[in-house]
C-alpha cells in the first residue's frame, strides 16, 4: 500500500487525525516545526515526539525527500538543480539570485522556479519540458520539497559566491536552526503546466503559504500558465492573492497558434477575458511572458497587437531572448531587435523589462538538463 507523505498533508487534515488517536495538540506544531523549520528527513530526527507517536506516523504516512542528481551552477550564480523522485522520474528546480553577481551587488534573497509536472502534455513549440511528453503530475509534498531539499542543501554547502560574507554566514547559520528561509519568492514556472495540475498545486502552495509551512506570502508567489481559461477563472476565485503570469509568447492567433497548441482550445480573445476577470477580481498586475524568437514573434507587427492586449489588461510585459534548446530549430534574435522591439512597447506606453536569461550557460530554460539526462540514460541502456 502507498502511504500518503506528510508533507501532503495541511494542518487541519493532521489536527482531525491527531485527535482520532489523542494525541496532544502541542504535538502537531512540534510535528510541523520538524517538517518545515527543521526539514529533517527520518522521523528518528524528531527526538522530542514520543518513540510510539513516531511509529504512528511512520505506520501511516511516507516522509520522502528529493534525492539530488545533479547541480549546476552558472557563471551569474544561477543554479539548476535536478532531483530523482520516488518513482526515479527527474524533475528540475532553478534558483536564482535577486541581484546577480554580473550587476555587483550582493543579496541573500532567492527566487525558486518550482516544477509541477513531469514532462508536459502541452507541446509548446520552443520548450524542451515538453518534447517527450507529459509522465504525470507531482504530488504536493514533490513540489513543497523542491524548496526544503534546496533549503537543506544550502544549510551544508556553499552559498553564491554573491552573497556578502556577513549575510553568508548570517543565512547559513540561520538554515542550520531554521530561522531563516533562503528561498523567498517562488515562481511556478519550471518543468509543466501548473493549472493541468491544478489541486495538487493549490495544496502545495497553501502549505508553502501558511504560517505554519513555508511562510511564503502569496504576493511573492507568481503561478505561470500557458493560458487554461476555466482554470484561470478558478484561480481568481480562490481565497489567496497569487500573481498570474500568461505565457503569451505571440500577440496574434496567427503567431501564437503557430508556436503554442493551446492557443488553439483557448484562442486569445478567451485568454483576455479570462485575464480580465483575475486582474478585476484580484486587482493585480499580471504579467506577460513574451519570449523573443528570431523570425517568429519578433517583428514590429507584433509591438501594436501586444500594447494593445498589455494596455486593456493593465499587464506588464517580461521580453525574455530565447535560450537555445538542443534539437530544436529557433534562434535568439540579435540585441539591436531586442532593443528596438522594447523601445516601441515602450513607447506604446507599455510597462517591459527585457531579460538577459540568467541561466544561458547552465541550460535553464525549463526541461533541458532533465532531458539530456534521460537521453544519456537511455543510451546507456541501450
Ligand atoms: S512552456 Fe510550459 S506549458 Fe509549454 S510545453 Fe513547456 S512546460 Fe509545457
Amino acid at each position: 500500500m502507498v502511504l500518503p507523505d506528510i508533507k501532503s498533508q495541511a494542518r487541519e487534515e493532521l489536527a482531525a487525525r491527531f485527535a482520532e488517536w489523542t494525541v496532544p495538540a502541542y504535538r502537531l506544531d512540534q510535528l510541523l516545526h520538524w517538517l518545515y523549520v527543521r526539514r529533517v528527513t527520518s522521523w528518528d530526527e524528531m527526538s522530542n515526539l514520543p518513540r510510539d507517536f513516531r511509529e504512528k506516523l511512520r505506520e501511516h504516512f511516507s516522509l520522502q525527500s528529493l534525492e539530488l542528481d545533479t547541480k549546476q551552477g552558472s557563471r551569474d550564480t544561477t543554479q539548476k538543480f535536478l532531483w530523482r523522485l520516488a518513482d526515479h522520474s527527474l524533475i528540475e528546480s532553478v534558483l536564482i539570485p535577486a541581484n546577480p553577481s554580473l550587476y555587483g551587488e550582493a543579496s541573500d534573497r532567492h527566487t525558486l522556479c518550482v516544477s509541477t509536472q513531469v514532462g508536459c502534455a502541452y507541446g509548446c513549440k520552443f520548450c524542451a519540458s515538453g518534447l517527450e511528453g507529459w509522465k504525470r503530475n507531482l504530488e504536493p509534498h514533490e513540489i513543497v520539497e523542491q524548496v526544503l531539499a534546496i533549503e537543506r542543501d544550502y544549510s551544508g554547502g556553499t552559498l553564491p559566491t554573491n552573497a556578502s560574507r556577513s549575510s553568508e554566514d548570517r543565512l547559513k547559520a540561520g538554515l542550520q536552526t531554521g530561522s531563516e528561509r533562503l528561498v523567498n519568492n517562488l515562481v511556478i514556472m519550471g518543468m509543466g503546466e501548473p493549472l493541468a495540475n491544478y489541486d495538487h498545486l493549490l495544496k502545495a502552495l497553501t502549505i508553502l503559504n501558511a504560517p505554519w509551512g513555508g511562510g511564503i506570502g502569496a504576493r511573492k508567489i507568481t503561478i505561470s500558465t500557458s493560458g487554461l481559461v476555466p482554470q484561470i477563472r478558478k484561480l481568481a476565485d480562490e481565497a489567496l492573492q497569487f500573481r498570474l503570469a500568461i505565457s503569451l509568447h505571440g500577440a496574434t492567433d496567427e503567431v501564437r497558434g503557430k508556436i503554442m497548441p493551446v492557443n488553439k482550445k483557448y484562442p486569445l480573445k478567451e485568454l483576455a477575458a479570462a485575464c480580465e476577470y483575475y486582474q478585476k477580481k484580484k486587482g493585480r498586475m499580471i504579467t506577460f511572458e513574451y519570449i523573443l524568437m528570431a523570425g517568429v514573434n519578433d517583428s514590429l507587427e507584433q509591438v501594436e497587437p501586444l500594447a494593445k492586449l498589455a494596455q486593456k489588461l493593465h499587464a506588464k510585459v517580461n521580453l525574455i531572448p530565447y535560450n537555445k534548446v538542443e534539437g530544436l530549430p529557433w534562434e535568439r534574435p540579435s540585441e539591436p531587435v531586442q532593443e528596438q522591439f522594447l523601445k516601441n512597447l515602450e513607447a506604446r506606453g507599455v510597462t517591459a523589462t527585457l531579460r538577459r536569461e540568467k541561466g544561458h550557460d547552465i541550460d535553464a530554460a525549463c526541461g533541458q538538463l532533465r532531458l539530456k539526462t534521460e537521453r544519456s540514460l537511455n543510451t546507456l541502456a541501450q
